[in-house]
């Protein structure tokens, strides 16, 4: 089963970044797309995101042998009903979605009978928009699929080869263990940042002008995580709700622990969990997963 047709569904941040990779690959493959919103398909055509952006969901997934589903978790359903009446019978439907259990049963019972392989490319910014994307997102970065029980071995593995011809790693998995993962990897670390924005910003003895200007000391590196999409962070957090409350239990577990050290002058535990959090940070270097120069190669000035 070969690729040559995908339609792109959700022309932001994913979306774009898919379709220009597409391009910029010299892959053999038309690219059309459609977004809910008139001026994100305006805005999507002048930068060339896809070959041809079309005004209705049918237009746009006719013919086409991937239809990906590039919109927040909490609209996979809606999107996935607005494109059935339009999709070739041998169409594969997948996604980019953050949330895999959720978006699985969403889009089963939106598309019943329809080859349905959910994915999630492990790779993104803050930004969001036909604006944010750009051709090199997925280079390097894995991308998990999570096939259901019975999938067609050739759709899994089209779609898979098709991943991979965009510079990503791919990695099969199943979608609670997908949920669990990225909960740890992904998602609290998302909570943890807004959660010390939103307490920073409320704080009363500290004057939020002094927040801003001190932020050098490491709050600014949360306000990047911090300024992600709220609706699709939003729905992240509505959809793997399961899985995010067993590691936030694990999390506030640690963060006792570490209080109690704190507390009682215990320099040892935290000394150890220091040492082996600096070790971490290692390991994501050596593994190609962020740049290796101090500060992330911020510029200071010299
Ligand atoms: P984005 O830049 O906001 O793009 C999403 C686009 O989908 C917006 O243009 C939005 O239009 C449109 N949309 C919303 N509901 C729709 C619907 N029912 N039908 C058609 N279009 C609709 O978001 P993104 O960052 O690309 O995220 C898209 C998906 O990728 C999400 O499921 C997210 O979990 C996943 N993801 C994100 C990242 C990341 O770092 N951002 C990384 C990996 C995966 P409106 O603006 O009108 O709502």
């Amino acid at each position: 089963m070969s690729i040559s047709r995908v339609a792109i569904i959700g022309l932001g941040l994913l979306g774009g970044s898919i379709g220009l990779a597409v391009k910029a690959r010299g892959l053999a493959i038309a690219t059309t797309g459609w977004d809910r919103e008139p001026s994100v398909r305006e805005r999507a055509a002048a930068r060339g995101l896809v070959d041809q952006v079309h005004d209705t969901p049918d237009a746009a997934v006719a013919g086409a042998d991937l239809v990906i589903l590039c919109v927040p978790v909490g609209a996979m359903e809606e999107a996935a009903r607005a494109i059935a009446p339009g999709l070739a019978p041998h169409a594969i439907i997948s996604d980019v979605g953050s949330s895999k259990a959720a978006v699985a049963e969403a889009l089963a019972a939106a598309l019943p009978g329809a080859c349905i392989i959910p994915a999630h490319p492990v790779a993104g910014t803050e930004q969001s928009g036909p604006e944010a994307g750009f051709a090199t997102l997925f280079a390097g970065r894995w991308c998990i699929i999570t096939p259901p029980e019975g999938v067609d071995p050739a759709a899994l593995e089209a779609l898979s080869d098709f991943w991979t011809a965009l510079g990503s790693k791919v990695e099969l998995m199943d979608a609670a263990h997908h949920d669990l993962v990225l909960a740890v990897t992904s998602h609290i670390p998302h909570l943890i940042a807004y959660t010390i924005v939103g307490t920073a910003s409320d704080l009363e003895d500290v004057t939020q002008s002094e927040v801003i200007k001190y932020s050098a000391g490491g709050f600014r590196d949360f306000t990047r995580i911090a300024a992600s999409d709220p609706v699709m962070w939003r729905d992240v957090f509505l959809t793997n709700r399961g899985a995010v409350l067993e590691m936030l239990g694990r999390f506030s577990e640690d963060l006792t622990a570490l209080q109690r050290a704190i507390r009682s002058g215990d320099g040892d535990t935290l000394f150890d969990l220091f040492t082996r959090t600096r070790a971490i940070r290692r390991q994501v270097i050596e593994q190609g997963q962020d740049d290796e120069r101090p500060d992330f190669g911020r510029g200071h000035g010299e």
